[in-house]
């Protein structure tokens, strides 16, 4: 597939990106390039500086130095008056950064534009964050003129690793609470998908962040992100990606006791009732794992199915996916885009064939797309039926297109096939019976659970996770908590 040269945007007329340190371009110090790939078309897109541990220093003392210098002086009103700014600047050029992302990580143009007030409005919710850097005063509990209080102060520099599955959202849990606190930040994103990362950086210059206060360090996960984790003037990490890295970063943040917020992968469980309206959750649980290809942390992969609507439901579902158009991203009409990337198609493929030879039954996809799609990533809509939660592409996080029927016959039974995973994402239930759904609601471990839905996300709820999904809470009314240190102070005054 070839992509139109009008279809280039501007952020990609130099296709060379460099590093953002300290309010300009800097190409990395070793000096080597990473290409990096148009999933649709298997292209070079654009190549990215590669880096390394000397880089990641450079972005830290510059993090460092802007925290303390004028940063450190902007009163909260300001840093949401820049905040807003922000979010008035993606809003206008947000088609350009539609077109970078589609054309990077391969989602379809359609779906990045429908996030748009998302986006925008988390910015914005962000930014009355900055009103809430609070502490609190006490009663006085002494005989004496004593007060007690605690302030709170931003925490210093954090460093920021993000996946290349939706960045233009995942970077914001971290830049919301930094520009809110008063922090600043180095991030370094995935280098699968670093390239709306690089636009934003360049735009919040442009609009007022002062040199420092945002540094964005492109490369590998396993030199530039170890670097930052395990770096000693890096007070706080925010992490999203897999549970396997997550672990990583544990290890080398001990070095200096960061501040952790980890957001981990996911196995969610989607409980589907014979009473429910079929009409909507055969489409709801479908869309809860094909939506950007099944690349979603909090995808509903096991389906689990009230025996008595399983031929039926599993019918329905094969028609859905079958249905569903797979091909550019930049045709309007396009539904699923491709995998991210060749290494992940790999992997993708790879359950695929482990579903057949583990026994469950293949309903509908689990190949490649050939002819004009096969210079791409593209995959079918994948659904097995007959799954045990014992199979392999039940306990494992395959972040592909694919959907695990598992058939269920009590409410009992269900809750306890749904809770019998290392992860504690999200999970969701369809039935029209308000006990069922209480049932489901306050029996699934996890940070998330939907009712007659799937995978809506508010900042002002926020979401985290339960067991190994990970830990700390992002967004809701303290989400600026996690980017302050707390002090006690007593005051004797007479
Ligand atoms: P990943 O392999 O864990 O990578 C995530 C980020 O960590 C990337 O920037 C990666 O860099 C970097 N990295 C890799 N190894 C590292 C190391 N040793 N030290 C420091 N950083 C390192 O995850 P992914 O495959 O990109 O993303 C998919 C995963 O993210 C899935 O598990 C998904 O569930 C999870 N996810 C979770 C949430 C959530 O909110 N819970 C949201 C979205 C995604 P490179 O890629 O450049 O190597
Ligand atoms: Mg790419």
């Amino acid at each position: 597939m070839t992509i139109s040269v009008a279809a280039r945007p501007k952020f990609l007329e130099n296709p060379a990106k460099e590093l953002f340190i300290d309010g300009r371009w800097r190409p990395s110090l070793g000096e080597e390039r990473i290409d990096t790939y148009n999933p649709a078309s298997g292209e070079v897109l654009a190549t990215l500086s590669r880096g390394r541990k000397e880089d990641v220093d450079l972005a830290v003392a510059s993090a460092r130095r802007a925290f303390e210098g004028p940063w450190s002086r902007f009163t909260p009103a300001q840093r949401q008056a820049l905040l807003i700014r922000i979010a008035d600047a993606i809003e206008a050029r947000f088609d350009e950064f539609a077109l970078v992302e589609s054309l990077d990580m391969g989602t379809p143009i359609t779906r990045i534009r429908a996030a748009k007030p998302v986006i925008v409005n988390t910015v914005r919710y962000f930014s009355s964050q900055a009103l809430q850097c609070r502490g609190e005063t006490f009663a006085n509990p002494y005989a004496g003129p004593v007060t007690s209080m605690i302030v709170k102060a931003p925490v210093g520099v954090v460093g920021g690793i993000i996946p290349w599955n939706g960045p233009m959202f995942s970077i914001w849990w971290i830049l919301g609470g930094v520009l809110a606190s008063g922090c600043t930040t180095v991030i370094k994103p995935a280098e699968d998908a670093s390239l709306s990362s690089l636009l934003l950086a360049q735009l919040m210059h442009e609009v007022g962040v002062p040199e420092g206060v945002v540094n964005v360090v492109t490369g590998f996960g396993a030199e530039a992100g170890q670097a930052l984790a395990a770096h000693e003037d890096v007070d706080r990490i925010g992490f999203t990606g897999s549970t396997v890295t997550g672990r990583e970063i544990i290890k080398a943040s001990a070095v200096n006791m960061k501040r952790l917020q980890l957001e981990l992968g996911g196995k969610s469980p989607d409980v589907i009732f014979a009473d429910a309206d079929l009409d909507r959750a055969v489409p709801g649980a479908a869309m809860g794992v094909f939506n950007n290809t099944g690349q979603i942390c909090y995808a509903g992969t096991r389906v689990f199915v009230e025996r008595r609507i399983q031929e039926e439901f599993v019918a329905r579902l094969g028609d859905f996916a079958r249905s569903l158009k797979v091909g550019n991203p930049l045709e309007e009409d396009t539904v699923l885009g491709p995998i991210v990337s060749r290494r992940q198609l790999d992997r993708v493929l790879d359950y695929m064939r482990i579903g057949s030879e583990e026994g469950a039954t293949l309903v509908a996809g689990g190949h490649q797309l050939e002819g004009d799609l096969a210079p791409g990533y593209f995959v079918a809509p994948t659904v097995f039926d007959n799954v045990s939660n014992a199979m392999k592409i039940a306990r494992e996080e395959i972040f592909g297109p694919v959907i695990s029927v598992i058939p269920f016959d009590t409410p009992e039974e269900a809750l306890q096939l749904a809770n019998d995973t290392q992860y504690g994402l999200g999970g969701a239930v369809w039935t029209r019976d308000l006990g069922k759904a209480m049932k489901m609601i306050h029996g699934i471990k996890a940070g998330a659970v939907w009712v007659n839905c799937y995978g809506i996300t508010d900042p002002m709820i926020g979401f985290g996770g339960y067991k190994q999904s990970g830990y700390g809470w992002k967004g809701g009314t303290h989400h600026v908590d996690g980017f302050l240190y707390e002090k006690a102070v007593t005051i004797w005054a007479e």
